[in-house]
């Protein structure tokens, strides 16, 4: 049977009203890239670049991680691909930088906010995304982004990148789209002015509930209140959707959400067109979305 829904889901979802809904993988390795092809991903809508760095002890050169990003790229051919820009700090510690838990911990200075504190670094890994991209079709998306200002200095960020590379003539590929994750309470309740910036949103239902919740995701004892059937994460899922839909910016669900059979239905009806999942959940996923009532 497993066979069968695998052969099934390579085709794309095309839902009763015409819409096409693309189910997409979330990746962090080579071998999450293999597996996102076998099972039939329509692209890559989470490409966690800090995975990329799990076994370093030192940042990488931009060669480097250039040549890391372009060996995933390769594996996904000409499918879209959404890279995730270093998302430190919180639960993701990232060796290679060594960062003092408290400053940048889940409250702290985290994702986006570490990478504009740390313009070099961010210019580092954009020049290397984009030189990676020549050949493909390559997003970018910030994670932790609290307020549109921050999404202004991205913005200005992959200007400077692209403007860089072309002076210096070096061959790179601007990003098809400039994203952003909403997974700050914050952003959701304002996503009309993060919307008026970014060219799609995705939402990261894991931090978004915790950050909600106040529970910390990581801790087994507040698990229960991380339940995403609970009325605050659905009531603020209902605002964040209607505001994107009113802007007509794309909006994915990237976090554990999109993968739950029990939670597909409501969130393609609120007009998310992208379901990013782990490779082995696409088969099912894509299966619930073709048997979704007229
Ligand atoms: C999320 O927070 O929902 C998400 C997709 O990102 P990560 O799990 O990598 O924090
Ligand atoms: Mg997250």
């Amino acid at each position: 049977e497993r066979a069968a829904l695998t052969a099934l889901a390579a085709a794309p979802v095309v839902l009763p009203d015409g819409r096409e809904i693309a189910v997409v993988a979330n990746v962090g390795s080579l071998a999450d890239a293999r597996a996102a092809v076998a099972n039939g991903a329509d692209g890559v809508g989470l490409l966690r670049t800090e995975l990329l760095l799990l076994d370093r002890d030192t940042f990488p050169d931009e060669d480097t991680h250039c040549a890391d990003v372009r060996a995933i790229l390769e594996v996904l051919g000409d499918r879209p691909v959404v890279v995730r820009l270093l998302d430190a700090g919180g639960d993701k510690p990232v060796t290679a930088l060594a960062l003092d838990p408290v400053q940048h911990g889940f409250l702290g200075v985290r994702g986006l906010r570490y990478l504009l504190a740390h313009p070099d670094l961010l210019q580092l890994q954009l020049r290397a995304v984009l030189r990676a991209s020549v050949g493909h079709r390559v997003s970018v998306m910030a994670p932790m982004v609290s307020v549109a200002a921050e999404v202004h200095a991205l913005r200005a960020a992959v200007d400077r990148a692209v403007a860089s590379l072309d002076a210096e003539g070096v061959a790179f590929a601007a990003p098809e789209q400039v994203g952003v994750m909403i997974e700050v309470p914050a952003a959701a309740l304002a996503a009309d002015e993060i919307c008026a910036v970014a060219d799609f949103v995705s939402v990261g239902s894991n931090d978004l509930t915790g950050y909600l919740m106040a529970a910390d995701r990581t801790n087994p004892e507040v698990a229960d209140l991380l339940d995403p059937h609970g009325t605050a994460l659905q009531r603020l899922l209902d605002q964040l959707c209607a505001q994107a839909n009113a802007a007509g910016t794309p909006i994915a669900v990237c976090g554990e959400i999109a993968g739950m059979v029990d939670q597909v239905p409501g969130l393609v009806a609120r007009g998310v067109h992208e379901l990013s999942v782990a490779p082995a959940r696409i088969p099912e996923v894509k299966q619930v979305l073709r048997a979704l009532p007229v």
